[in-house]
This record gives structure tokens, sequence and C-alpha cells, in this order.
């Protein structure tokens, strides 16, 4: 049985983890399947505080799992296939191992979204991408397009600046979401080309098992076009992973889980930390304090319990 069992590895489970292990609950980190979260797949991170030069996300990931463990946090991989938080204590699997824990801090992230078309589906890995630090390397010398208008969609682009030759930054209006800094950069550079007022609705080809080109329709003419390019990535934003905990956890109409008075979630003994709570501002400083304010409530927790 454990003292604290921690889904998710990245900025918040691992702050949480380091709280949690100098408070001696020996917690259990399960890294998951998107290991060490989304700052595992970005690259420079330039507003993360204490790095005036800024910092690799991969890096800086690596340095708070080492942080944790250095404090007796231990990890396991996999991905918990059940959460039975009906019962104390609350039991977790992973596929057909059990582990029971007295209390759950839920930092399970977000994961990239897709359009929903059927051709995307076929054609990810195969020219379809939803992390350009992962894949950009491949198109070398290619014409890629990039879906999105905010920082995520602008990371991406300017990430892929780098091998492409030419970068399409498709957008359905005429005006960015990302902040202002990430926008500035964007429009400055010459391989970067907007595409504004359209939408993707339909990736080709699936039939060769490469990306060939997009159908993109104008949202103001409704006229439709083909647009040539050898890769595209999606950089629309992020839902959060919480679909294990339908019906169990208090979530809103997206599926971000309900906080209040602090990570308390509706059930006592569990605690949220990181995106999968917050739809407002998912920064890895906010996500790292949100895994201390966590762990902090769940040692809480534990002292009250006796
Ligand atoms: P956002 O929600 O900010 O932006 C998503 C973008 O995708 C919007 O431009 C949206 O269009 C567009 N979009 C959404 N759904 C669709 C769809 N189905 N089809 C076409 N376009 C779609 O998500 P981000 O991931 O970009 O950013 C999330 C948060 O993370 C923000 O707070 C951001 O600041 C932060 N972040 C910061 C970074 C940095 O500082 N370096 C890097 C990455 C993220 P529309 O504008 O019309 O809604």
């Amino acid at each position: 049985m454990r003292n604290v069992v921690i889904i998710g590895s990245g900025c918040a489970g691992l702050t949480a983890a380091i709280y949690a292990a100098r408070a001696n609950l020996n917690p259990l980190v399960i890294r998951g399947l998107e290991a060490g979260g989304q700052l595992s797949l970005t690259t420079l991170v330039e507003n993360y505080p204490g790095f005036p030069k800024g910092v690799q996300g991969p890096e800086l990931i690596e340095m708070m799992q080492k942080q944790a463990a250095e404090f007796g946090a231990e990890f396991k991989e996999g991905d918990v296939t059940r959460a039975d938080l009906s019962r104390r204590p609350f039991l977790l699997e992973l596929g057909k191992e059990q582990i029971e824990t007295k209390t759950l801090i839920v930092a399970a992230g977000a994961s990239a979204k897709l359009l929903g078309l059927e051709s995307e589906k076929r054609l990810l890995g195969h020219g379809v991408s939803t992390c350009a630090t992962c894949d950009g390397y491949f198109f070398r010398g290619k014409e890629v397009a990039v879906v999105g208008g905010g920082d995520t969609a602008a990371e991406e682009a300017l990430f892929l600046t780098r091998y492409a030759n030419r970068v399409s930054l498709i957008h359905r209006r005429d005006q960015l979401r990302a902040s202002k800094i990430m926008a500035d950069r964007l429009l400055r550079n010459e391989k970067i080309k907007p595409v504004w007022n359209s939408v993707v609705v339909d990736i080709l080809d699936p039939e060769k098992s490469e990306v060939t080109g997009v159908r993109l329709k104008n949202t103001q003419t409704g006229e439709e076009t083909l647009y040539p390019c050898d890769g595209l990535f999606i950089g629309i934003g992020h839902s959060p992973n919480t679909a294990l905990f339908k019906g169990q956890l208090e979530m809103d109409e997206l599926g971000y889980l309900k906080t209040r008075n602090g990570s308390k979630t509706n059930i006592p003994g569990v605690f949220a930390a990181g995106d999968v709570q917050d739809r407002t501002y998912r920064q890895a400083v906010t996500a790292a304090g949100s895994g201390c304010m966590a762990a902090m409530d769940a040692e809480r927790f534990l002292e009250a319990e006796g």
C-alpha cells in the first residue's frame, strides 16, 4: 500500500514527487505513455524562471526527475488502465498489476488534439505529426504545413524552419492567438507563409501512405483548393487525459478536472495538478506550482487521517 501515487511525469507530477518525497511519503510516480509530458516534446523553454538563457524542455524534465529520485521518489513505467476511487484505499490497475494507495495525485497532463479526419488517422506517423521536435528532422529540404494559430502552432512552425524549405501556417482565422512575442517571430520569418481563413478538410494521399497535400476550405468564401505539401503538423492545442476518471471525478464540459480549495477534487484524498485541471494558464511554471500544492494537500490529508 502506497501513501501517494502520482499519475503523470510531466512538470506537475515531478514537482509533486519532489515535495512528497521530501515529506518522506515515498511517492510512486507512474510515468505513463507520454512520459515527461509536453516539456519533453519541446525545445527551448525561455520563460521558466531561473534560466536566463532558457533551458531545453527535455533537460528540465530530466533534472526534475533526478531531483525527485534524489529524495526517494520511485518511478514505474506503464499506463493506468482502470482506477477505482469509490473504495479506500484507492485501487489502480496497470493491466494485470494492481496498486493500492491512500492518496492519489492526478497529473496526467493533456494530449495533442487532432482534426478528426479519417485521412489524418491513416496518415498519422506517415507525414502527419503532432510533434515537430520529434519528426521535423524527416522534412529536411521539404515543404510542410502547420495547422493552428496559437503558441503551439507558432513554436512548431518556427522549429520546422530549421529543416523545411517552406512552412505554411494554416489558420482558420486571420488573427493569431499566439502570444505577441511568438507571433512577431513567426510573421518576421521569411520561410513561414501564413495561410489565413483556411481549414484542412482532407489530407492526401492515404492510398500512397504519404502526405502529398491538403485540401483547404476558405472559411470566408467556402472555396476549396488543393495545397501541395510533404508533411502536416497539427498544432491546435491539447485535451486533458481524464477519460479514466469519467463518472468518478468532477470535470467541466471539456474534460478538465474541477478543483477547489487548492488541488482538492470532489473525492477526499484525490488531488489534481497541471494541465488536467488547468484550461487557462497551462504553463510549465503553473503546472509545477500546482504539483507543489497537490503534494502539500496530500501530506496534510494523510496527517489528518492519522
Ligand atoms: P491554443 O488553444 O492557445 O490554440 C489553439 C489554436 O488552434 C487556435 O489558434 C485555434 O484557433 C486553433 N484550433 C483549435 N481547434 C482547431 C480545429 N479543430 N481546426 C483548426 N484550428 C483549430 O492552444 P496552444 O496549444 O497553442 O496553447 C495552449 C497554451 O500553452 C497557451 O496558454 C499557450 O500560451 C501555451 N504555450 C506556450 C508556449 C510558449 O510560451 N513557448 C508554447 C506552446 C504553448 P482559434 O484561434 O480560431 O481558436
